[in-house]
């Protein structure tokens, strides 16, 4: 039997150069309130932390968290890893649910599932090492050749600049983009007219073979995205992502069920029983739960049952490995998000710069090997003059 001996949790704060910010680059929740200060201010993080899980003969399993990463890390130091110490790895449905009992007076969502995610996810990866076998093959192994994954980018600005960036994505060949809106209800007809225009020269450069996908990531209102569905559904977006707050179930329920453009969301939703609500009430097309939120791969693997039984797609949010490898092992995961390479600025880069092993899209899909072991990560040394750790 193995055992876990301790886990090691480290705030890693980016202290490196990162891109100018540039006004709303992507509507969110925050412009429903009026402006003081830096209106991105909750879209943009620059602190990730690393969760290692290390075994009685020396195996360590990474697994992370991006949201909140302080305040994660003591709650594993203080409430999760005391729980974990001493199990056998191998007990992974076992330690999740007593992770989520023991904590469930005030766990369930938010910063406690944020915690169980980022240690199931180091389980898995420390169960792959153990046997020797890539995470994907211990979740059902290979359902495709490849990955096809769709480039994730293209924040709001001016158009010419959106067009240049498309431009340059294709040329790598990739099929389906996703762009941000920078407008929303407080800039009335004319931002619904920018908003419009953006998605109109986007379409002129990619043309209508490939997919587009859009993304209001929360900073819709119900009104306004119902008033915004029938304009968008010339341009065939594949989908419209987060149109309102995640609390909003109704809301998303009630855009799907108009059946004009398919409705996207659930990467702020927790725990199989959140994502299975949201399939049960019609509310997205297309189920973008984020593995590091929503209980980690033990979660997602329930989850992706449940999606496949409604004949929802599930379309983990955010690239990383834990997602790509819970992709290849489920016929019902299509494509998969994928942030290019690129300086820090949203923050969604900095796995890039805190890991090794993450693979880089080629003519539009990317591969995992199948003999590498566990999620095939490894923490790098190279940009640690860029970085203050936290222990
Ligand atoms: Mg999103």
């Amino acid at each position: 039997m193995t055992k876990i001996t301790s886990i090691r949790t480290r705030v890693w704060h980016w202290t490196g150069p990162t891109v100018p910010p540039r006004g709303n680059f992507c509507t969110n929740a925050s412009d429903a309130l009026y402006e003081k200060g830096d209106a991105m201010s909750s879209f943009r993080f620059h602190q990730w932390l690393t969760v290692e899980v290390e075994c009685d003969d020396g195996t360590v399993g990474i697994g992370n968290a991006a949201l909140a990463p302080t305040v994660v890390k003591k709650a594993i130091d203080d409430w999760y890893a005391p729980l974990v110490i001493g199990e056998d790895p191998f007990d992974y449905a076992y330690i999740w649910e007593k992770m989520y009992r023991r904590t469930h007076a005030w766990g369930r969502k938010g910063i406690g599932m944020t915690a169980i995610s980022a240690i199931d996810i180091a389980i898995w990866d420390a169960m792959g090492k153990l046997t020797g076998k890539p995470v994907f093959k211990l979740l059902g192994g290979r359902t495709k050749e490849k990955i096809p994954v769709y480039y994730s980018k293209l924040y709001a600005r001016d158009i010419a600049a959106m067009q240049a960036e498309a431009e340059e994505a294709m040329t790598h060949g990739y099929t389906a983009y996703k762009s941000r809106f920078g407008y929303g209800p407080k800039d009335g007809m004319p931002g619904m007219r920018e908003n419009l225009k953006r998605v109109e020269a986007l379409r002129e450069v990619i043309g209508w073979d490939n997919d587009l996908m859009l993304e209001c990531y929360m900073g819709w209102t119900l009104d306004y995205a119902k008033r915004m569905l029938p304009k968008l559904a010339k341009y065939e977006p594949r989908w419209l992502e987060e149109p309102v707050i995640a609390d909003d179930v109704a809301g998303y329920a009630e855009l799907n069920a108009m059946n004009i453009v398919p409705i996207s969301g659930g990467e702020h939703e927790f725990s199989v029983m959140g994502c299975a609500d949201l399939l049960r009430r019609g509310a997205v097309s297309v189920l973008q739960y984020d593995t590091n939120r929503v209980g980690g791969i033990t979660a997602a693997q329930k989850i992706n049952a449940i999606a496949e039984a409604f004949q929802v797609p599930v379309i983990p949010h955010a690239g990383q490995m834990h997602n790509y490898h819970l992709s290849m092992a489920n016929a019902n995961c299509p494509i998969a998000e994928y942030f290019p390479v690129f300086d820090v600025e949203v923050g969604n880069e900095l796995f890039y710069y805190i890991f090794e092993g993450d693979p880089e899209a080629k003519d539009g899909f990317l591969q995992l090997d199948d003999d590498m072991p566990g999620l095939g990560i490894s923490i790098s040394d190279r940009h640690l003059h860029n970085f203050r750790i936290e222990e």
